[in-house]
C-alpha cells in the first residue's frame, strides 16, 4: 500500500503458537479467552510479520522473524508452524537479500531478530541481508549483551553478535530520524530500549508498533499487559501516550503478532483506558 511516498508491505515469517497465559499476564483467563479461544493446550497463535518500507531512496526491513536457526528441539519448544518464509515472502515482492539497505529491530527478543543473521555454506553465521545496516538500540544492546535470569532464554548471541563482527550495526541512541520518511522512537516497558518505527510521508503517518502492543487488545486496553514485559508500569504509561497520539495523528498502526488483524485505526471511547481498533486491510495473510 501506498502511505504518500513510501510503499508499505507487510511480510512475514510464518506462524508460531505460544501459552496464551504468557500472552495476557495478568488478566484472568476467563476474560481473554473471549477475545480469544486457546487451542487444547492453552497455545493461541501468532503471525511473525515484518514491515517492508520502500522509500524513494531505500529499502527498510523492520525485524526479521525467528529464522532458521532454531534446532528441531527449540522449533518444537516455540511450535514454530512449516518453514520459515520471510526470505520468500520478500522474493516475491521482488526484493532479494542484497536489495535490502536497512533493518530496523524494534528489540532484540528471538522472533524479532532470529532472521537477522543465518548459515552460510561453510557454517559460518553471517549477516542474512549483506548489504544492510542494522539499527539497534544501545540500552537494548546492552542488555542483550548481558541478559539476566530472566532474559537469558530469548537474548540468543547469534542474533547480533555476527552482525557486529561485519560491521553492520548502526547504534542508536535514543530517539533517532532514520530518513527524510522514516523515525525511530523508543518505548520502553517490554524491554528497556523497545523502539517503534514511525513512517511520515506528505501528511500521514503509520507505525510499527513490535511488542508495544503485540496484539490489538494490548492497546485497546491499557490495563492489559503481556507476561513478557519487563516493567509492566511503564509500558501502561507508554502506551498511553502512543493510544492518544495515535487517534490524534490518525496514526496507521501495524501489528506484528495478532494471527488476522496487520493493521487499523485507533479511536477513543469515553473511557480514557480504553480504545477502540478498526482494522484495514493491507493486503496481508
Ligand atoms: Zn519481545
Amino acid at each position: 500500500m501506498r502511505l504518500g511516498s513510501v510503499n508499505l508491505r507487510v511480510v512475514s515469517d510464518g506462524t508460531y503458537w505460544e501459552d496464551g497465559g504468557g500472552l495476557f499476564g495478568l488478566v484472568p483467563k476467563a476474560l481473554w479467552e473471549r477475545v480469544m479461544q486457546p487451542d487444547e493446550r492453552n497455545r493461541l497463535p501468532f503471525q511473525q510479520r515484518s514491515l517492508l518500507i520502500e522509500t524513494p531512496t531505500q529499502r527498510i526491513l523492520v525485524d526479521t522473524g525467528y529464522g532458521d536457526k532454531l534446532s528441531e528441539k527449540e522449533r518444537g519448544f516455540v511450535s514454530l508452524e512449516g518453514e520459515r518464509r520471510l526470505l520468500s515472502d520478500l522474493e516475491k515482492a521482488g526484493i532479494g537479500a542484497s536489495a535490502v539497505d536497512l533493518v530496523i529491530n524494534t528489540h532484540l527478543h528471538g522472533d524479532h531478530c532470529g532472521g537477522n543473521t543465518r548459515y552460510d555454506r561453510d557454517g559460518k553465521l553471517v549477516p542474512t541481508f549483506p548489504r544492510a545496516t542494522y539499527c539497534i538500540q544501545r540500552l537494548e544492546l546492552a542488555d542483550a549483551h548481558f541478559p539476566n535470569e530472566r532474559t537469558r532464554g530469548t537474548y540468543l548471541q547469534e542474533n547480533f553478535e555476527p552482525l557486529e563482527r561485519a560491521g553492520q550495526v548502526r547504534v542508536l541512541w535514543g530517539d533517532t530520524q532514520i530518513s527524510d520518511e522514516v523515525r525511530v522512537m523508543v518505548t520502553p516497558g517490554h524491554t528497556r530500549a523497545h523502539q517503534c518505527v514511525v513512517v511520515e510521508s506528505e501528511g500521514k503517518t503509520a507505525a510499527f508498533l513490535g511488542d508495544l502492543a503485540s496484539w490489538p487488545i494490548h492497546i485497546e486496553r491499557l490495563a492489559w499487559v503481556p507476561a513478557y514485559d519487563i516493567e509492566p508500569m511503564v509500558s501502561i504509561e507508554t502506551k498511553r501516550s502512543v493510544a492518544r497520539w495515535a487517534v490524534e495523528k490518525k496514526v496507521l498502526l501495524f501489528f506484528e503478532h495478532h494471527p488476522e488483524v496487520a493493521a487499523g485505526y485507533l479511536f477513543a471511547t469515553e473511557r480514557p483506558d480504553r480504545f477502540r481498533l478498526e482494522p484495514v486491510e493491507v493486503g496481508a495473510q
